[in-house]
């Protein structure tokens, strides 16, 4: 068992460094995952010591500093899951019982092993708990869920493995020369060993996925919108197209671009075209209600994608993105108003990502040409449906140089 326990305390002290400096990332629980690590290391170190050192050091302090680790996991995992810390009280409390309970097993009944067996039923349940924290608040950890999962796996065989050894050995089974129930308690003991470094081994692992996951979001969206950063937006697009061309579906795209933002720019300074920013992007996901993807293709122009949108649908939700955003104003000392400019293609199954931007840009170019503050359907490929667009494009300009503002949704659907 003294192999175990060694091969146990060089695991522990192998992930130390590890988890040392995961601690730079920035996420939470990585403390109290550092210092389970190193109580963890002490308690196999400790229970090296049995035979060698005082009994009180083998099995007392082992036992001891093996719940005071499962009170730091415990501790981690409601960091890292967003919960509240444990109350300083109550840990030095579990520990100063633990304490009480180890020693009074230990001088007053004279025995430590039912002391001992006490200890570890008393890590089983924390580790139990652990599980059950896992249990109830992983949810908003989807993206690292095998290794959530790993480590609940772990946390409920140790808190079982600890609750079985405790009562075989409470029990008297695992007393020795009892024969098979020896085995038993060997065999448990062994798995509880090998299955602690296990559980701090998934730990390591889910820190290193929730790290790789926030830098993956980092790289994915903009900073200052919130919108996904270009190259995520394309990759999106065209997994939208493949799925569209797999179920027969039209992709609608629309191209935004914010108007005379220059002109924004120079009245209120580079901090309020970035509050503005900040504001369109708001106003266009609130208008989508999580139905589009939103990216940010460079500077005051982004995309949208509506996966298995059609025409007539596009240009109604073209059109309340432009209503919104016009009637929006910062919360800036200056309230800026804005207004923004759609160019709005729908790609076919099977159409091309590039093709159906070049038809929105396009039809951004007409929009702005047709005076901004509004959306412009792109024509299909077929010339006769082109030569319409820019048909209804010149009835549209006329009707402004009338007064009227135009009706863009009658304007865009007659084009389907
Ligand atoms: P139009 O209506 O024709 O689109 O006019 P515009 O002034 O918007 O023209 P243009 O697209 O050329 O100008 C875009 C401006 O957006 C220029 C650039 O300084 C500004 N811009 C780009 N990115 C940012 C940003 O992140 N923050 C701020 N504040 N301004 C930006
Ligand atoms: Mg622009
Ligand atoms: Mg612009």
């Amino acid at each position: 068992m003294s192999l175990l326990s060694a091969i146990a305390a060089m695991t522990f002290i192998v992930m130390f460094p590890v988890l040392l400096a995961s601690r730079r990332a920035g996420i939470a629980g990585i403390g109290s995952f550092c210092a389970a690590c190193l109580l963890s290391a002490l308690s196999s170190a400790a229970g090296l010591a049995t035979g060698i050192a005082p009994l009180w050091v083998g099995v007392l302090l082992s036992a001891l500093l093996s719940i005071a680790a499962g009170l730091m996991i415990l501790n981690g995992f409601r960091q890292f899951l967003r919960r509240r810390s444990l109350a300083p009280w109550s840990v030095v409390a579990t520990l100063a019982g633990a304490a009480a309970v180890l020693v009074f097993f230990a001088h007053v009944v004279e025995n430590p092993v039912a002391g001992a067996a006490a200890g570890t039923g008393l890590a089983g349940v924390i580790h139990l708990l652990t599980a059950a924290t896992i249990i109830r608040h992983w949810r908003r950890e989807r993206a690292i869920a095998p290794y959530i999962l790993f480590s609940c796996l772990a946390a409920v065989a140790l808190g079982l493995l600890s609750g079985l050894q405790a009562v075989v050995t409470s029990s008297g089974l695992g007393s020795p020369g009892a024969g098979e129930p020896q085995v038993l308690t060997s065999v448990v003991l062994a798995a509880r060993i090998l299955t602690t470094p296990l559980f701090l081994l998934g730990i390591v692992l889910m820190l290193h996925g929730r790290i790789i996951a926030n830098l993956q979001h980092i790289i994915a969206h903009d900073d200052l919108t919130g919108a996904l950063s270009r190259p995520a937006f394309l990759a999106r697009f065209k997994q939208c197209l493949a799925v569209a061309a797999a179920t027969d579906q039209p992709t609608a795209f629309m191209m935004l671009d914010l108007d005379r933002f220059k002109q924004i720019n120079e009245q209120h300074g580079h901090a309020g075209g970035d509050a503005a920013l900040v504001l369109f992007a708001d106003t266009v996901r609130k208008t989508l209600a999580g139905r589009g993807i939103l990216g940010r293709l460079g500077g005051e122009e982004f995309g949208i994608v509506l996966a298995g949108t059609g025409r007539l649908e596009a240009a109604g939700i073209a059109d309340a993105i432009c209503a919104a955003v016009r009637s929006t104003r910062t919360d800036t000392a200056s309230a800026i108003a804005l207004t923004v400019s759609i160019g709005v293609a729908i790609g076919e199954p099977g159409a091309a990502p590039l093709e159906i931007m070049a038809r929105a840009d396009m039809a951004l170019y007409e929009a702005k040409a047709m005076g901004r503050d509004r959306p412009s359907m792109a024509g299909s490929l077929h010339p006769a449906s082109f030569a319409s667009s820019r048909a209804l494009a010149g009835v549209a300009a006329q009707m402004r140089a009338s007064a009227a503002p135009p009706d863009t949704t009658a304007i865009l659907s007659g084009v389907a």
